[in-house]
C-alpha cells in the first residue's frame, strides 16, 4: 500500500519532466532541424532537467533540516509541557504559538485529548507528507509513558512559512539556473555548430563529385575523430569508385577497338565487291570467306562481351546440378583429339568425383585454357591434361611446353582484354577475354584457378573444383 502511494507520489512529482521530455522528443522528431541544432537542444533539455532537479531537491533538503531545527527547538519544548500536564490537560497549556493543535491516543490508539476528537493517531509518511502538501500543516508523532501504559501524541503545526521558504529557495535556484542558461546556449550551440561543421564541409564537396571531377577527395587534415574516419573511409570508396570507373572505360574503349578493326575489315571487303566483286568470281569468294570470317570473330567477341556484361550485373544464371566430372573431361578429351592433330596430347584422369555446377558453364572453362595451350604452344609441342583430387579440391591441370607467358603478365592475363604481347598476332586470333570468363565460371562455382609460366618453356593452369564426397 504504502509503496503504490511512494510510486504514485514520484509519478506525480514526475509528471512535468517527463511531459516538457515528451514535447520536446515530439518536436525534434517532427521537425528537421540540424545535428546542431539537435544537440544543442539536447543539451539545454538535459541541463534544465538538472537545474529542475536540483531546486526541488535543495528546497526539500532545506525544508527538512528546518524541520529538524523546528523539532529540536520547539516541538520537543511542547512535547515536554503537553507531558508535563498529562493526564490533566484543561485550560491554557504552554504550548509554542505555531501549533495548531494536538491530540493524545491511549495504547488502543482512541482518542483521549480532546474528547471530542474525530481524528485518527498517524506517524505515517504518506499522510504526514498529505497534510503537508494540502494543509500545509506539519504533524509530528510521538509516544511517551505514563502510569505503565503507552500514550500516543500527534502534534499539527502550522508550515506555511517553512514551506514558503522551501518555494523561495526553488525560485531562487531557477533564476540563477536560467542566468546560467544564458551563458550556456552560446557556448554550446557554438560547440556543436564548431564540432557538426566538417559534416557541411562534407555535403557540400559530395554534392559536387560528378564523373568529370571523380578524383575529388575530402580534407582530411585536422584532429583524428569519427568525421576523419568517415571522410577517410569516404574517400577509399572514392578511390574504388575511380579505379571501377576507369577500369570500365578503358574496357569500353578496349572493346570498341576490338569491333572496329573486323568492321573495317567488312567494309574493305564490301567496297571491293562492289567495285569488282559483281564481275570477278575469284573477288567475289575471297570476300564472302573473309566477311564471314569477320562476322564469326564479332559474334564471338560480341557474345564473350554480354556474358561478362551479365556476370558484372549478376544476372549469369548457372543451371547447377551434381555430376560426374569424368563425364565433361572424357568428352573434353574426345573432342581435342578430333581437333588438334599438330600438337602431343596426353590425358590422364587418375581420380573421378561429384561436382555441383553447371555443366555446360564448367566444359566451357576447362575449354578455354586447353584451347589456349593449343592456341600458345607451337606445332610438335606437348599438352598434358590430367585430373586428381587434392585435399578439398578436384584439380585439372593443363600443361603445355608453349610460348609460356612473361612475369609481368602473369598478373593480368585474368583481366578483360588482356594479351600479352608475344601473343598478340593476328595469326592466332583471341580478344583477350577467355581467361577473364574462365575465371568468372570458376569462381562462380567456389572455385580456384591457378597459374605458373615461364617464358619460352610452357605453362601449367589449374581448375580447383570444390567435390562433393
Ligand atoms: P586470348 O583470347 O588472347 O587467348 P585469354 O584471356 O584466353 O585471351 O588469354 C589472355 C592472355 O594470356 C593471352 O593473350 C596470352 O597472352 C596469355 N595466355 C593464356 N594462355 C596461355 C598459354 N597457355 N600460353 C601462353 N600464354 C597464354
Amino acid at each position: 500500500m504504502i509503496k503504490r502511494l511512494l510510486k504514485s507520489l514520484l509519478n506525480i512529482l514526475l509528471y512535468p519532466f517527463r511531459l516538457i521530455m515528451k514535447i520536446v522528443i515530439g518536436l525534434l522528431k517532427r521537425l528537421r532541424f540540424s545535428i546542431a541544432f539537435k544537440i544543442s537542444a539536447s543539451y539545454v533539455l538535459i541541463y534544465i532537467i538538472i537545474i529542475l532537479i536540483v531546486a526541488v531537491s535543495t528546497s526539500a533538503g532545506c525544508m527538512v533540516f528546518e524541520f529538524q531545527k523546528f523539532e529540536r527547538n520547539t516541538v520537543n519544548q511542547d512535547v515536554e509541557n503537553i507531558k508535563k500536564e498529562f493526564p490533566y490537560l484543561k485550560g491554557e497549556i504552554p504550548i509554542s504559538s505555531s501549533a495548531r493543535s494536538f491530540e493524545i491516543y491511549n495504547d488502543d490508539l482512541n482518542s483521549v485529548y480532546p474528547d471530542n476528537n474525530d481524528k485518527r493517531y498517524s506517524d505515517n509518511i504518506i499522510v504526514v507528507l498529505e497534510r503537508l502538501l494540502y494543509s500545509r500543516e506539519y504533524l509530528y508523532s510521538t509516544a511517551f509513558e505514563f502510569d505503565n501504559s503507552y500514550y500516543y501524541l500527534n502534534i499539527s503545526y502550522d508550515a506555511e512559512i517553512m514551506i514558503y521558504d522551501a518555494f523561495k529557495i526553488i525560485v531562487l535556484v531557477l533564476a540563477s539556473g536560467a542566468l546560467g542558461l544564458l551563458i550556456f546556449v552560446p557556448v554550446i550551440s557554438s560547440t556543436s555548430y564548431r564540432l557538426t561543421g566538417p559534416i557541411k564541409n562534407m555535403t557540400e564537396i559530395t554534392k559536387t563529385i560528378t564523373v568529370n571531377n571523380i578524383n575529388t577527395r575530402l580534407d582530411i587534415k585536422g584532429t583524428q575523430d569519427e568525421l576523419k574516419e568517415l571522410s577517410q573511409t569516404f574517400n577509399e570508396m572514392m578511390d574504388r569508385i575511380e579505379q571501377g570507373y576507369k577500369f570500365q572505360q578503358q574496357f569500353v574503349s578496349d572493346a570498341s577497338h576490338e569491333l572496329r578493326t573486323p568492321i573495317a575489315v567488312i567494309k574493305g571487303y564490301v567496297n571491293m565487291l562492289d567495285r569488282w566483286g559483281k564481275n570477278d568470281k575469284a573477288v567475289l569468294e575471297e570476300s564472302i570467306g573473309a566477311i564471314k570470317n569477320e562476322t564469326d570473330n564479332m559474334q564471338d567477341l560480341i557474345e564473350k562481351l554480354l556474358f561478362i556484361a551479365r556476370s558484372d550485373k549478376g544476372n549469369l544464371a548457372y543451371s547447377k546440378e551434381d555430376f560426374k566430372i569424368s563425364t565433361i573431361l572424357n568428352e573434353i578429351e574426345k573432342e581435342t583429339k578430333m581437333i588438334d592433330t599438330v600438337h602431343k596430347l596426353y590425358f590422364k584422369f587418375y581420380d573421378d568425383a561429384n561436382v555441383y555446377g553447371d555443366i555446360k558453364r564448367v566444359k566451357q572453362a576447362i575449354r578455354i585454357i586447353i584451347d589456349n595451350s593449343i592456341k600458345y604452344t607451337p606445332a610438335g609441342g606437348y599438352i598434358m591434361v590430367s585430373g586428381f583430387l587434392q585435399d578439398d579440391y578436384y584439380v585439372i591441370k593443363i600443361e603445355d611446353t608453349g610460348i609460356g607467358i612473361d612475369k609481368k603478365d602473369l598478373g593480368k592475363i585474368f583481366d578483360r582484354l588482356y594479351r600479352a604481347e608475344q601473343s598478340r598476332s593476328k595469326e592466332i586470333g583471341g580478344h583477350g577475354l577467355g581467361l577473364s570468363i574462365a575465371k568468372i565460371i570458376v569462381l562462380g562455382h567456389k572455385g580456384k584457378i591457378r597459374v605458373k609460366s615461364t617464358i619460352g618453356k610452357g605453362s601449367e593452369f589449374s581448375i580447383m573444383l570444390p567435390y562433393i564426397n
